[in-house]
């Protein structure tokens, strides 16, 4: 423990502020800092990320996990439940859960060992609202106690956007929202991906292009309504959505 020094996390007050409309109290930024200690940590048996950098990490892991729920941490209140899907060391979902302490964040991820490694962060930070579970997302979104129970679904670098949604769907309530991370986002991509939404039981309720506020990569995001129950049929088997996509 301890035997490197780990760089300080810029604080980017005004950043955050001009593209978030939020920004980190005290407690939340330790939260962050300490955060990035333990990854850098574990980055040493396991591996977790290729962001290490502090201006980077920050970048591509903090504010980026954040920007996408700009409109949450804006109106910010009630206790919902939110499930974060192959979530890797934690993204969005641990940065959600620091954000947000009024919301239960459940870390989902087919890998045990990134699990048990969550588990451990998630003590170690004294995240109180954020709970793991280990399995594959076609799996849990087929469990009658997990589906459509969630107010919102996160997902970030899982698969194409029409996997993503056949992963995401099963699991939020209808009326609730599911978040897909894309980098790029065309219009040939818009239209390909309707019929699958269809079929899962949403709409594209908006799209939002940004980019991130240090290196100027290309964002999306999109925002799915579920606005009926996704039929039985899905997720299919675990592997179907990913060897073919609806
Ligand atoms: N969301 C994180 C990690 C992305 S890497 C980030 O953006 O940084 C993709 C992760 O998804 C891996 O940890 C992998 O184990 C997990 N994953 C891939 N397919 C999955 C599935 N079908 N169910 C659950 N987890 C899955």
């Amino acid at each position: 423990m301890g035997d490197i020094e780990t760089p300080m996390l810029p604080l980017m007050e005004e950043i955050w502020q001009q593209t978030v409309g939020w920004q980190p109290n005290a407690e939340q930024q330790r939260q962050f800092q300490q955060l990035y200690e333990l990854i850098l940590q574990g980055n040493r048996s396991l591996n977790l990320t290729r962001i290490t950098e502090a201006t980077e990490f920050w970048e591509k892991h903090l504010w980026d996990s954040l920007r996408a729920i700009a409109p949450i941490l804006q109106t910010a209140g009630e206790d919902k439940q939110v499930i974060d899907i192959g979530t890797g060391a934690g993204f969005p979902g641990i940065p959600f859960a620091i954000a947000l302490p009024n919301y239960t964040v459940t870390l989902l991820d087919a890998t045990r060992k990134k699990i048990a490694f969550l588990e451990t962060l998630i003590s170690q930070l004294g995240i109180q609202n954020a709970t793991t579970l280990i399995g594959r997302a076609e799996e849990i979104g087929r469990q009658s106690h997990k589906r459509a129970t969630y107010d919102i679904a996160l997902i970030r670098a899982v698969g194409t956007a029409s996997v993503c949604a056949e992963y995401a769907l099963p699991l939020v309530k209808v009326g609730g929202l599911a978040i897909l991370y894309r980098g790029q986002w065309t219009d040939e991509e818009n239209a390909a991906v309707q019929p699958a939404l269809k079929q899962l039981g949403c709409a594209i309720e908006s799209v939002q292009a940004f980019s991130t506020p240090l290196s100027q990569s290309v964002r999306h995001c999109l925002y799915l309504r579920k606005i009926a129950p996704t039929p039985a049929q899905f997720p299919r088997t675990v592997g179907v959505p990913a060897q073919k996509p609806l």
